[in-house]
């Protein structure tokens, strides 16, 4: 069993509802247990800038999935709620990220663990560390990592949409 952190995020049409039935999907796949799911956050969008605010979460779960069978998962619920690619880091109506698998480095060309730029991405960091607020990845504390970015405080949450 192997515990994974997944970053979901939306910023088009409901976000929030289109989070729930992300994760209502992971929920209801095989071999993915226990879904421990952070609070919404409303965060300011990166890298492509003129578009709508996302709404993120994190998710952990327990899984016997490995790496490559979860990013399967990941894509084929990304599919199913028709997520079409247009502009890079641009808006989507889904995206599932697997950010930390265990403690796991992987690499190839169709995925990279831990998510290489989630280091930089409060909108990341913050939720997951909502659900453990003592994790390691690599050494290094992700508290701290979110301090040097600039504070927990930096990102919004949503109180109660
Ligand atoms: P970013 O990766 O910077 O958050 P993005 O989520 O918009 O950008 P996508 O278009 O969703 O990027 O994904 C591009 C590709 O990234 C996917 O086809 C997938 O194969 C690959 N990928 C590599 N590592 C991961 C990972 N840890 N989780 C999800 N996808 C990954
Ligand atoms: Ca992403
Ligand atoms: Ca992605």
């Amino acid at each position: 069993m192997s515990i994974s952190y997944i970053s979901i995020g939306s910023n088009i049409g409901e976000k929030t509802q289109n989070i729930d039935k992300a994760v209502e999907m992971l929920r209801n796949s095989d071999k993915i247990y226990h879904v421990e799911v952070s609070s919404y956050y409303e965060t300011e969008p990166v890298g492509y800038l003129d578009q709508d605010y996302f709404v993120n979460i994190a998710v952990k779960i327990e899984t016997d999935l490995e790496p490559l069978e979860l990013l399967a998962v990941c894509q084929r619920v990304e599919q199913e709620m028709k997520r079409v690619r247009k502009i890079r880091w641009g808006p989507r109506i889904i995206d599932l990220d697997i950010i930390f698998y265990d403690d796991l480095k992987y690499e190839d060309e169709n995925l990279v663990i831990p998510h290489p730029r989630c280091l930089e991405r409060l909108f990341v960091l913050v939720p997951i560390l909502e659900l453990d607020e003592k994790l390691i990845s690599d050494g290094v504390s992700i508290a701290d990592t979110v301090k040097s970015l600039g504070g927990k405080d930096m990102i919004r949450m949503i109180v109660n949409d």
